[in-house]
């Protein structure tokens, strides 16, 4: 294939895993000569990585195709791509569309199994050749594909991609397929090269990383072989699920230093019953006993969780399980979402029958005990000293900096003679419900800490 020599301009919208997968996308075309562009009106391509989780999410994207619309006026050659999950759930919407203008502006639709083809897209779509490639896959897990990270500090691995849980009202398992892991010395290699790179922090993920396996390995197998690649990299891994968060897994978390003491474990609902509808296949009762399990072996643990209001018949009984759920774990923070039926999951057979004034007083009461608890918990460190990354300037202030624990709280600190990447220890000064202020102790390496 002939050099693309083109300019890219890439906007992510979604979660982690598709984050991670738009560095997999550069990685490819770049490969093929197209070079990042962060300016909209130089590129000669722009693509978007999407997220169909939410309405809301969709909607926000429509918008912005619209909005590609002027510029394709001023540069009708310029290609426009649809990435991700809206690609799969919407093909034949956005394909279709283009007679009736909404999907006008798009020229290249490419679902998250078959960014491989992406570049053979280009170029022929550079030649007036519209392309979709939207086959899910068993197999595809890119391992062999070199993502092109822009951040020197932070690096994201998908360790295994997919889910088969089914939750009544996801779509995950529709727009990107069967679970399926990376082969582990794959993912060790990469962590040793960024290690080389000076990276600090890498993050697994998966939509279900327990589910990771490789021959006789899990997930707790393959964070502990991680952790030990370089015990000055911190280790992160998001999403968990409460049905098989093994034993092994907290145990592996609590004897490596090296892994951050922070868990995000969705729970969803307070309520049994809705819990069943949703397919969750665990109640109230085993998500409590595996926190107190997990509390007991990791004492400073920070915990964050996905609450979902507003399911399907959910009466205020359901939704007061929910806030006693919330006021029993104080919980450090926390998603929290009003339903939104999606197309083809088995919720959307449901009537959407909790009225959105209700869903919205719920929703409202849910971030109030959320916030009480994550202002109590923030505010307990006022006093202590804590490790923390150095990752970029704060965007409030150019004289601060900020970074995370590895608790994953922000905290905002006055900037001096540091850089991203630093490991430092800061004195926390105050707090509210999102954040920690402080000042520096002094700079040190992680494995002094120990
Ligand atoms: S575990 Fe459930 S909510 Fe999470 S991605 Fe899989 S189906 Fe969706």
């Amino acid at each position: 294939m002939p050099h693309l020599n083109k300019k890219v301009y890439l906007e992510t919208y979604g979660c982690q895993m598709n984050m991670a997968d738009s560095e997999i996308v550069l990685g490819l075309l770049n490969e093929k000569g197209c070079v990042l562009t962060e300016d909209i009106e130089e590129a000669d391509l722009i693509l978007v990585n999407t997220c169909s989780v939410r309405e809301h999410a969709e909607q926000r994207i429509y918008g912005r195709l619209g909005e590609f619309k002027s510029i394709k006026n001023k540069k009708p050659e310029i290609i426009v791509g649809v990435l991700g999950c809206m690609a799969e759930r919407l093909r034949e919407k956005l394909a279709g569309e283009k007679a009736k203008g909404v999907g006008e502006q798009v020229d290249i639709i490419v679902g998250p199994d078959e960014y491989r083809k992406l570049p053979e897209l280009v170029a022929k779509s550079w030649h007036g050749e519209r392309g979709i490639a939207v086959q899910l896959s068993r197999i595809e897990t890119y391992d062999d594909v070199a993502p092109l990270r822009t951040n020197g500090v932070s690096a994201w691995i998908s360790v295994m991609r997919g889910c088969d849980k089914f939750c009544s009202f996801c779509v995950v398992p529709f727009t990107r397929g069967r679970e399926r892991s990376r082969p582990l010395a794959s993912i060790l290699q990469e962590v040793e090269t960024l290690s080389s790179r000076g990276f600090k922090e890498v993050t697994l993920l998966g939509q279900n990383v327990n589910s990771y396996r490789d021959k006789n390995y899990d997930f707790a197998d393959l964070l502990k072989f991680v952790a030990e690649v370089d015990n000055t990299i911190r280790i992160r891994f998001v999403t968990s699920h409460p049905q098989d968060m093994s034993d092994k897994l907290i145990e592996t978390i609590a004897e490596h230093k090296n892994i951050c003491k922070y868990i995000h474990l969705p729970v969803q609902s307070g309520s049994d019953r809705i819990l069943e509808l949703m397919n969750r296949n665990y109640s109230s009762k085993h998500y409590l006993n595996l926190l107190g399990r997990i509390k007991s072996l990791i004492p400073d643990v920070c915990l964050s969780t996905d609450i979902i209001t507003g399911y399907p018949t959910e009466t205020e009984d359901d939704h007061r399980r929910t806030l006693d759920i919330l006021e029993n774990v104080q919980f450090d923070g926390a998603f929290m979402f009003k339903y939104s039926p999606r197309e083809n999951t088995p919720s959307f057979k449901m009537a959407d029958d909790v009225p959105d004034e209700i869903k919205a007083s719920r929703i409202n009461e849910i971030i109030q005990l959320q916030s009480k608890a994550s202002l109590i918990n923030n505010s307990k460190h006022i006093g202590q000293i804590l490790e923390v990354l150095v990752e970029g300037e704060s965007k409030k202030s150019s004289s601060e900096w900020y970074g995370r624990t590895g608790g994953n709280k922000i905290v905002i600190f006055p900037k001096s003679n540091l850089t991203a990447g630093d490991y430092i220890m800061v004195n926390i000064e105050r707090a509210n419900s999102a954040t920690l202020f402080g000042s520096i102790q002094k700079s040190i390496v992680l494995e002094d800490a120990a």
